[in-house]
C-alpha cells in the first residue's frame, strides 16, 4: 500500500474484524492511514491478561507496538450487564468459552437474562484506549461508554458480537439495526475514539 509522507501509519492493534471496520471509519477522514495486523507477519498474539479494559488496551498498545516499532492504538471493549453483576465485562469475547462466537455467547447471554424482565435488562458497552508509540510507551489514553438494554429477540444484520440484542432505547433500535456511522457516532468506541483524536493526529503528525 502506498503512503504519503504528510498520512502517517497506525496500526489498529486488533484482529476484530467488526472493531477494524469501526476504528478505519473514525481514524481515516483524519488523514491517519490505518493498517491491521494482518498486515504485519511478525504481529503477536497479546494476552488479555488484564482485569480491567484500561490495563489490556494498554497491553494491546504496548506489546504490539515494541514488537512492531509502529504506532499501535490498543483497544478493549465489552458489555456489562446490569443484572449479571457487570459480566461479561473483559470476558465480553469469550463469554461462553474458548471456543466462543458471537452467535454462542449471544445464547448464553439470553439464557442468563430469561428470568429478567424488560426493565432490568439494562447493560452498558465500555470502550478503553490506548495510544503507544514505537517504543511501547502509552502517550495518551481515552475511554467511551454507551447505555442500552439488552432484547429477548435479536434485531438487524449490522454490527458485531452482542448488537443485535443492544437496544438503544432513544432510537427505539438495535445496533444491529442502526447505520455505522450512526453507531459510530453514539457508541462507547466513536466516544473513546473522538476523545483520544486530538492526541493522536498531532503526536503522529509530529512524527511523520
Ligand atoms: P476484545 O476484543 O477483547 O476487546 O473483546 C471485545 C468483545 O466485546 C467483542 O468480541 C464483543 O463480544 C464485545 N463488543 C465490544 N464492542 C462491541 C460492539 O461495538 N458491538 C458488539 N459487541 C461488542
Amino acid at each position: 500500500m502506498m503512503t504519503s509522507p504528510t498520512c502517517p501509519i497506525l496500526v489498529l492493534g486488533t484482529t476484530n474484524a467488526g472493531k477494524k471496520r469501526e476504528l478505519s471509519l473514525l481514524l481515516e477522514p483524519y488523514g491517519i492511514s490505518c493498517r491491521s495486523l494482518s498486515d504485519f507477519s511478525e504481529a503477536v498474539e497479546v494476552a488479555e491478561t488484564g482485569t480491567t479494559f484500561a490495563e489490556n488496551a494498554a497491553l494491546k498498545a504496548s506489546q504490539q507496538a515494541r514488537v512492531l516499532g509502529q504506532w499501535v492504538l490498543g483497544e478493549d471493549s465489552g458489555l456489562v450487564v446490569d443484572a449479571l453483576g457487570g459480566a461479561p465485562g473483559v470476558f465480553s469475547a469469550r463469554f461462553s468459552g474458548p471456543d466462543s462466537t458471537d452467535t454462542t455467547n449471544n445464547v448464553l447471554l439470553l439464557k442468563q437474562l430469561e428470568n429478567v424482565p424488560g426493565p432490568a435488562r439494562t447493560a452498558h458497552y465500555a470502550c478503553h484506549a490506548a495510544l503507544a508509540d514505537p517504543t511501547g510507551t502509552i502517550r495518551a489514553t481515552s475511554s467511551g461508554r454507551c447505555c442500552g438494554r439488552i432484547t429477548e429477540a435479536a434485531s438487524g444484520g449490522g454490527g458485531f458480537g452482542y448488537d443485535p440484542y443492544f437496544l438503544i432505547p432513544e432510537y427505539h433500535r438495535t445496533f444491529g439495526q442502526l447505520a455505522p456511522a450512526v453507531k459510530a457516532f453514539i457508541s462507547h468506541r466513536g466516544r473513546a475514539i473522538r476523545r483520544l483524536l486530538p492526541a493522536i493526529v498531532q503526536l503522529l503528525h509530529q512524527d511523520s
